[in-house]
């Protein structure tokens, strides 16, 4: 969406819609105004005297205009010095005076607006970490941080600049047309009358400019996609292999040609712009000199020279409030837009929360049941069938299977990163769904084959497991995931930094980090993502080492991928297609001549460690 104020940002321009905008247009209801409105409330006070300040630097901007006939009329025409003098120090002294109170406007103005996106940004952040893992993998990530960023600073313009030009134009042209009322009704009339002469042809003349940029915008757009095409390393080979260098020169040429045309029509449009501008703001003086003119010569009428120039001097001020509050109708839409797209988000259920009557119990001995669980993604497609299984305090299970067969799918329910259909899993011999999320997932501890990392030091990835471990425990933490060694060889040991997600580090090191952390989360249950992507055999010895003895003293479930793991477990799991197809120990299953064979015999067996 353009910011509010449109493409150009002229004051004559941005009054109007793209397409895409009129199509999209929110449907503005009571409650979302209501709901608006509630982000401005906590700061009333602060709002009441932004308007105060509005209405008094508007109004106050308005009298040296005033104070012009008074010049003209007493001080010139009158010939008083003292008095011509004072009303020049006036009328310089009003006007400072109203900058004065409109920079203290400004102030707070923009103050109330920081604190809106302040708060409405935590309680979006705050909403965004409830949400599911669902709610991550479908939304594009881009869209998740363009609401957070540019959504909420553009309600930040909405408050600094619509609001207020909504307020500050209204006053500006209540108070002018008073102003002019209170010297002569008729030639008050007649200035409402010459407005729409300046505003309906200016309007008209932004219009078409507005429209041939948006073209010029495209053709631009048109032209540096063939470039970005063609200019590239892989582009120009494709050109060079098809022989198509004539097809893309021609190409090029037509578009820069249009691009050319469009240039020197939005330039003369610019030039016609000012013209018609320049003469219709001249027009209505010109009326109004002649009518007064005439009241004055012919019906003797007590207008002075000064109260002509005061009305003249008025009109014109109001010529850009009534043509800003033309194009606060565009601005009010876009902004209303730009607020529903953000309620859009706050109103995104939150999935997966805590039971009203959720339990924190006051220990666990990570024991794990699945029953008859049933789970899918999407509606369409069913991922998990009937699994079941039980897994023992102090034991371990080693889930095998091919990929995508829902081997994850099944330990994301454990700390319920997501809901079962139908079916249910226990944790410590209660339904997940009915514990606390917070006890629940300090008593889950994963290492994922994706390892991450934050950017920082080791000793900041570690303590983000346990903020006030101590340097004994990370350092046996460490030594027990088989990292502490590559600590030590580090020059800054523990405050070596691991790099944007842990890229300074091979993918070995990272995943000992990650179960140094793990360790020192001490959770009640590890769950053991083996990584499907090659380490080589020194890391993937290293691994293996650590976690041999953690499975060993730990209720534990393995994701296996290596035969030396599967052998650490004590009950192995074969999962196809999202069912659990065979069960049992290595030795018999591997004589069944089924799918756990037929995986040994492709997968583990070439892993490199056979029994
Ligand atoms: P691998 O061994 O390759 O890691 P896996 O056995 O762990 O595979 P899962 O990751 O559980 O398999 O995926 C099971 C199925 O669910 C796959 O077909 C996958 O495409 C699908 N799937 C996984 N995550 C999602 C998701 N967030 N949304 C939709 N479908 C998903």
């Amino acid at each position: 969406m353009p910011p509010a104020g449109g493409r150009m940002g002229g004051p004559f321009s941005r009054g109007f819609m793209t397409e895409e905008e009129k199509a999209a247009q929110p449907k503005i209801t009571k409650d979302l105004l209501k709901r608006v409105f509630s982000y401005l409330k906590p700061y009333w006070k602060q709002l009441v005297l932004v308007l105060v300040c509005i209405a008094v630097s508007s109004t106050l901007s308005l009298y040296p205009s005033v104070l012009t006939g008074k010049i003209l009329d007493e001080g010139i025409i009158g010939r008083n010095m003292k008095l011509l003098i004072i009303f020049i120090a006036a009328s310089f002294g009003l006007t400072l005076l109203s900058n004065l109170i409109g920079v203290a406007e400004g102030y707070i103005n923009t103050w109330i607006a920081q604190h809106i996106t302040y708060d409405m940004r935590n309680q979006m952040f705050a909403h965004l970490q409830r949400m599911s893992q669902r709610f991550f993998t479908t939304n594009n990530q881009g869209d998740i941080i363009t609401r957070m960023t540019s959504d909420i600073s553009g309600v930040e313009s909405v408050i600094t600049n619509t609001f207020r030009n909504i307020l500050s134009n209204s006053i500006t042209l209540v108070v002018a047309l008073i102003m002019m009322f209170q010297k002569n009704w008729i030639l008050a009339i007649l200035g409402i009358c010459v407005i729409p002469l300046f505003v309906i042809p200016t309007r008209k003349a932004g219009k078409t400019r507005w429209k041939l940029t948006g073209e010029a915008q495209e053709c631009n757009d048109e032209i540096n996609g063939i470039l970005n095409e063609t200019m590239s390393v892989s582009g120009q080979l494709l050109v060079k292999l098809f022989c198509k260098e004539k097809h893309e020169y021609d190409r090029y040429v037509s578009a820069n040609g249009r691009m050319i045309k469009l240039n020197i029509k939005e330039r003369m449009a610019g030039r016609w712009f000012f013209v018609v501008l320049s003469t219709v703001t001249n027009i209505g003086p010109m009326i109004l000199y002649l009518v007064g003119g005439i009241l004055i010569m012919k019906y003797d009428s007590d207008l002075t020279p000064g109260d002509l120039t005061v009305l003249v001097a008025l009109l014109g001020r109001t010529y850009m409030p009534v043509n800003n509050l033309l194009n606060i109708q565009v601005d009010w839409m876009r902004s209303m837009a730009l607020f529903t797209r953000i309620f859009e988000y706050f109103d995104m259920p939150v999935e997966i929360q805590d039971a009203p009557d959720a339990v924190t119990p006051e220990s666990t001995n990570g024991e794990v049941d699945f029953s008859h669980v049933d789970f899918s993604y999407d509606p369409e497609r069913q991922i998990l069938k009937d699994i079941s299984f039980h897994l023992d305090s102090g034991h371990s299970v080693a889930i095998v299977g091919p990929s995508g067969s829902g081997k994850s799918t099944i330990i994301n329910l454990i700390p319920r990163l997501y809901d079962v259909q139908s079916g249910e899993v226990k944790f410590g011999g209660t339904d997940v769904r009915k514990l606390s999320l917070e006890f629940l997932r300090r008593n889950v501890g994963i290492v994922s084959q994706e390892t991450y990392l934050f950017n920082g030091t080791i000793r900041e990835n570690l303590l983000y497991a346990k903020s006030d471990a101590t340097e004994e425990e990370m350092i046996e933490a460490c030594k027990k995931a088989n990292i502490y060694d590559f600590i030590q060889s580090q020059e800054t040991g523990l405050d070596t930094m691991v790099g944007n997600r842990g890229l300074k580090l091979s993918g070995g090191e990272k995943q000992r980090i990650s179960i140094a952390r793990v360790l020192l989360k001490d959770p009640a249950l590890l769950i053991f993502d083996e990584a499907t992507s090659a380490l080589d055999s020194i890391s993937e010895s290293k691994i293996q080492e650590a976690i041999d003895p953690i499975i060993a003293e730990r209720t534990s479930i393995l994701i296996a991928h290596r035969l030396s793991t599967i052998l650490a477990a004590d009950e192995i799991l074969v999962v196809k297609d999202g069912e659990i197809v065979e069960r049992g120990q290595h030795k018999d299953l591997v004589k069944l001549g089924g799918v756990y064979t037929e995986l040994y015999n492709t997968q583990f067996k070439r892993a490199g460690i056979d029994d």
